[in-house]
């Protein structure tokens, strides 16, 4: 194709005419690709061929689009948002993909045609896992959204190749494998040799004649780019997510090769390759490893370099940078970016400090994550040194600049002043990433009212006095393609008869049906979509465990990574506490419950790793317990993921959302189940608090100590073993499972797990069990009024709109990028 008009002409960019995609040229091209793409015959070809061949047709008609998307950006010279995370956790995006292109129907006939199976294919196609949980889920939720609201966006990561581990449950105990998303290929990306950057580490630094400094790097990579099309709701747009690839400058070292040392000819391409290997497994931990810091400078100098190559190709300068770009960094991981960017602009740009870092500050935005302390990143001092010599030095420099504003306002103690340095004198000297990333930022925001709040109150309470106006709050939100119409398409169909057509586009037309809450016929139809879903995920358990559960059960659902601050051990603790009185009092009249674990521990983790086995332990033991054999069966499925997620959720009555009040920054498998007619119990943290406002009180199950009683309970001290001698079924339940009654053979397993309730109780467990039990009887109450269940699920489900992403990337677009009116 030749370009004839000016680039900036936008009256020459008539949209792409869309391809025929009627169920008879699918399939003739689906053929055509198995044939000349994949070179082989229909006869021949495996099912991951079909797949393959499926999605290099769907593919195509995402390009077109795409291009056009780039085109226009470039031609109304628009403000381009650039979103730096270290993880993607995007799933499956077949299924995506159809459903936004609005090809479901014709491409099931096209392959049905040919003899195949739509949803054997979509099932064979891996999870790109390339995240730990929420934070990277909530990276591909904003990339699905801000297609589909229109913000031109690039996404930039890393291109794993191991993505977090695939988990499998032995004995009850959890076992890592290493997860291979790439084995069969992969036909969504494309890779981008022309667009590769340098990347160095270690070296030295010294000035040229003009005092410009030049840093000389040891160690010098490539990284390379692999893109992936991201599609919008009826592909308006199409984004691009770009991951970043290690490769060696030389791909063998031939004087070594042919001197005989053909391992050490390796060396280069063996550590780069290591650069882009693995995800770190660690959820709300800092890794601490030089690897790790390793991974974060190379895609963030990667893409800090891509954007600045494709802005300079447009603009030949960078005084309007912060006008035509916005970079969002999605917790500390990028937030290196801020020394690296200041160098670019200086070094290789010979721009002046001040001016870079005016720049740098009106470019920058950065989302926190996490209050925990044993997550805020930090490195060694010798250890950035000597990876990031220049970097080191343009964070001391950056350091003087912003102590000295500090300083002069007098308004700060000697105590206040070192909290606040970006490099902590404690012991040995660390360079502390969030302080970098607030002090280079225009903008700082959390993802919950609550979580916000308490960020202004604790970690960054003092920089909160020194720039007011940077803090703000974006809550978290959810796709509603994904997690209600994909994952639910019963339900999304029956919410499009009441609500009409638009729901995707605009969540809160689902306020209609709030209309039929009490309708007893919408009720039953409404009732007959959640059974249909829970006899899926019955026929799931079995097929992966061999355990038989009942549908008509209460589905008891809590999953998530497995941590302590989430409680996993308070709903266990709960659970043996019912299953003894159930034993003990058969003749009550008890709600029939299937309780529902999964989740992945950190590999390094002890205590989630001792959790998960307790789960599989009391299930042990209940499961093959006849007394209870109605009423309650206790399932671990292994290796949670987002496919998993998405057959759970739809099958959840309830939602356990247990945090301990003031750990959970947001959550979004609380917004999850809620949109898909969950009720939720819960404590008052994160987005909770939210879901609470909007479903109202009513609608939801609120139990437990608020955030404040948590941190005066800590302050001031508290007596777990007073509680629990307090509480005859919270002790007895403890006294089981310390004593060994679910580990026979190795009695003393859970001794200092239990202990730890006892003497420090750090997480509530024990202070809010009886909370937490009574709201659970509260909860069989109501499931024992099916009206009243059933209009409360409803009007969960009417009253999520606002936790659409679509919602929370119009406020991120608006208030912190400026782009959309
Ligand atoms: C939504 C989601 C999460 C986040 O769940 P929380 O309950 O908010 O911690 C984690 N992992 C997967 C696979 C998800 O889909």
């Amino acid at each position: 194709m030749t370009q004839t008009a000016p680039m900036n002409d936008v009256t020459n960019l008539p949209r792409p005419t869309a391809r025929e995609s009627d169920p008879t040229t699918l399939a003739a091209e689906i053929t055509e690709r198995l044939t000349y793409r994949i070179g082989k015959d229909a006869a021949a070809a495996t099912e991951h061929d079909w797949l393959t061949a499926a999605t290099l047709v769907v593919r195509d008609r995402i390009v077109d689009q795409w291009m056009h998307s780039t085109r226009e950006t470039y031609a109304k010279q628009g403000k381009r948002v650039y979103y730096l995370s270290a993880e993607f956790l995007i799933g499956r995006l077949l299924r995506d993909a159809v459903t936004n292109l609005g090809l479901m129907e014709n491409l099931q006939t096209a392959l049905s045609d040919l003899g195949v199976d739509y949803d054997i294919l979509a099932e064979l196609e891996p999870d790109a896992a390339l995240g730990n949980g929420g934070l990277g889920r909530l990276a591909a939720c904003f990339m699905e959204s801000m297609a589909s609201v229109d913000v031109p966006a690039y996404g930039y990561g890393i291109r794993y190749v191991h993505g977090l581990f695939r988990q499998d449950v032995r004995d009850g105990w959890q076992v890592e494998f290493p997860e291979t998303w790439l084995q069969h290929g992969n036909p969504w990306e494309f890779p981008r040799r022309e667009s590769s950057y340098e990347i160095g580490f270690g070296g030295h630094v010294n000035y040229d004649d003009n005092d410009t400094c030049i840093w000389t790097p040891r160690e010098r990579y490539m990284a390379e780019a692999y893109d992936t099309p991201i599609v919008g709701w009826q592909a308006k747009r199409v984004n691009t997510l770009r991951l970043w690839k290690a490769e060696p400058l030389d791909p063998i070292r031939l004087e070594a090769f042919n001197a005989g040392d053909h391992i050490g000819a390796l060396q280069d391409s063996n550590k780069a390759e290591a650069l882009s290997r693995v995800l770190y497994p660690a959820d709300e931990t800092l890794a601490g490893q030089e690897l790790r810091l390793r991974q974060e400078y190379f895609f963030c100098s990667a893409s800090l370099q891509d954007i600045l190559r494709r802005h300079l190709q447009q603009y030949d300068s960078l005084s309007n940078l912060a006008d035509k770009v916005a970079i969002q960094l999605n917790d500390t991981h990028p937030a290196v970016s801020v020394a690296e960017l200041m160098r670019l602009m200086m070094d290789v740009h010979g721009m002046a400090f001040d001016d870079a870092w005016d720049l740098t500050k009106r470019t920058i935005a950065y989302t926190n994550h996490t209050l925990l302390p044993e997550a805020l990143e930090s490195w060694a001092v010798p250890l950035f040194e000597r990876m990031l010599p220049r970097h080191m030095q343009i964070i001391f420099q950056i350091n003087a600049r912003v102590l000295k504003e500090v300083r002069v306002t007098n308004a700060f103690s000697d105590e206040q002043i070192a909290a606040m340095s970006l490099i902590d004198e404690n012991g040995e000297r660390r360079v502390r990433m969030g302080n970098l990333a607030f002090a280079g930022a225009h903008s700082i925001n959390g993802v919950s009212g609550l979580h916000t709040d308490l960020m202004k109150k604790t970690v960054f309470a003092d920089y909160h006095k020194l720039y007011p106006l940077r803090i703000n709050n974006k809550t978290n939100g959810i796709t509603p393609r994904r997690w209600l119409a994909q994952a639910n398409p019963d339900l999304y169909a029956l919410c499009r008869e009441v609500a009409g057509d638009d729901i995707l586009s605009d969540l809160d037309q689902l306020k209609a049906l709030d209309t039929v809450a009490e309708d007893a016929a919408f009720q039953e139809r409404f009732r007959a979509i959640k059974r249909a879903n829970k006899g899926k995920l019955a026929d799931l358990v079995k097929d992966r465990i061999g355990l038989t559960v009942h549908p008509d059960a209460m589905f008891d659902i809590q999953i998530k990574r497995i941590h302590e601050y989430k409680r996993q051990l308070l709903n266990i603790i709960e659970t043996v506490a019912l299953y003894d009185q159930m034993r003990s009092h058969p003749e009550r009249n008890w709600a029939p419950r299937v309780k529902f674990f999964a989740g992945k521990a950190a590999p390094s983790y002890h205590n989630a790793k001792l959790i998960i086995k307790l789960a599989n332990d009391v299930a042990r033991a209940i499961n093959r317990d006849p007394a209870v054999r109605d009423l309650l069966r206790v399932v671990f499925l292994p290796n949670y993921n987002v496919s998993l997620a998405e057959v759970m959720v739809p099958g959840a009555d309830l939602s356990e959302q247990i945090s301990t009040a003031g750990m959970e920054a947001s959550g979004t498998g609380n917004m999850k189940f809620a949109l898909n007619g969950a009720l939720t119990i819960g404590t008052l943290d994160g987005a909770n608090v939210e879901m609470k406002e909007n479903v109202g009180d009513d609608n939801i199950i609120i139990f437990g100590m608020t955030a404040a009683e948590v941190e005066a309970a800590r302050r001031d001290g508290h007596n777990p073993s007073a509680i629990i001698d307090g509480s005859p079924e919270l002790k007895q339940a403890l006294n089981a499972i310390e004593s060994g009654v679910f580990s026979p053979g190795d009695e003393h397993r859970y001794r200092d797990l239990i202990g730890g309730l006892r003497t420090s109780d750090w997480f509530m467990v024990a202070a809010d069990f009886e909370a937490y039990a009574s709201a659970q009887r509260h909860v069989d109450g109501l499931w024992k009024t099916p009206a009243t269940w059933d209009a409360m699920a409803i009007r969960n489900t009417a009253r999520m709109g606002y936790f659409s992403s679509d919602r929370t990337i119009r406020q991120y677009a608006r208030e912190i990028w400026g782009v959309l009116d």
